[in-house]
């Protein structure tokens, strides 16, 4: 019989509902000791991706025993509605966590509203402190929950990481540095790459994994592209000729070359809203000293 040689897919459900069990008893022992683990979601507008992740968070938490409070503000919100939000859920003591989502429309000073944010409920990693935490692997900030499912996708997967060449395509602040950070905490050894980036394809060729997170159809071709190698497809975007979603990866040339590529969707981001329940529960342990 012949070998199936076309790439493994590796899908998020699974390790989504493992992180999902294990949240379950602490959110039930939190509950028993009189608090209910809160995520409040501010949202500026209604981007649609917003609004699918806002979704896919709600019954994420619902499973899990979280209590989640959207706040909805106008595109035009003036930069005194939107500091008052903050301060508010700030002050608020049965919010825990809080998903501020990014980019906020442009009369909004992004910088400024992240640093505001108390960094206890900086259940995102978009404030100065839980960048500070994570780029010294010391103190209690979290890491921005999309990186972190890259590297529970792979863990889960049974992808060994410590000594392994990783590739990220990208540098921003929510995907590719955080999660060079946390795949170096691993003990993998990281090639941050961007569009400046020369011999893109050799860089990615010689790596044992590759993170695309570019946002660019095809940013990932099959000359980018080696056998044996494990691909994680972050790219959520609109294929402008079938009009559905789609990754950074050439998904034809990654499935036949490949040994694993991620599911888009259904990969990383099944995994993105389980690890923001993760932070919250984390989050909810540490304001009410619950021992876990
Ligand atoms: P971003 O802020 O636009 O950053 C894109 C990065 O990719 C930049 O560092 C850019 O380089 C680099 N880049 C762009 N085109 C490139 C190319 N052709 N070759 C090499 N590098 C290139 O995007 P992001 O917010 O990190 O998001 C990345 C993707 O992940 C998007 O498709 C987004 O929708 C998706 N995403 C998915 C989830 C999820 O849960 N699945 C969550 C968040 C984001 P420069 O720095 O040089 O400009």
């Amino acid at each position: 019989m012949a070998k199936d040689t076309r790439a493994k897919i590796l899908y998020g459900a699974e390790a989504a509902e493992a992180i999902t069990q294990g949240l379950i008893p602490r959110a039930e022992r939190l509950a028993e000791s009189g608090t209910v683990p809160c995520l409040a979601i501010l949202r500026v507008g209604a981007r649609s991706d917003d609004c699918s992740y806002e979704r896919a968070a709600i019954r994420r938490c619902g499973k899990i025993g979280i209590r989640v409070k959207s706040i909805v503000l106008p595109e035009q919100t003036e930069p005194e509605q939107l500091e008052r939000a903050i301060l508010e859920l700030n002050r608020d003591e049965s919010v825990h966590g809080v998903l501020l989502f990014l980019p906020l429309p442009r009369q909004l000073d992004e910088r400024y509203f992240c640093r505001l944010l108390a960094p206890e409920k900086d259940v995102d990693g978009i404030g100065p402190i839980s960048m500070a935490s994570l780029y010294s692997g010391s103190g209690s900030g979290y890491a921005p929950c999309t990186a972190q499912a890259c590297v529970e996708l792979l863990k889960h997967s049974g992808i060994e990481l410590e000594g392994k060449r990783v590739a990220i395509v990208g540098r921003s602040l929510v995907v590719g540095r955080p999660a060079a950070l946390l795949l170096m905490r691993e003990n993998a050894t990281v090639t941050l790459c961007h569009s400046k980036t020369r011999e893109l394809q050799q860089e990615l060729r010689r790596a044992d994994i590759i993170i695309a997170a570019a946002g660019k159809i095809k940013a990932v071709t099959a000359d980018c592209l080696s056998p044996g190698q494990t691909v994680i497809d972050v790219g959520v975007n609109l294929d402008p000729v079938t009009g559905r979603l789609c990754g950074d990866v050439d998904r034809e040339a990654a499935e036949s070359i490949a040994a694993a590529l991620s599911a888009v969707p259904g990969g990383v981001g099944a995994v993105t809203a389980s690890i923001l329940a993760m932070h919250v529960i984390e989050a909810a342990e540490q304001q009410t000293e619950v021992v876990k």
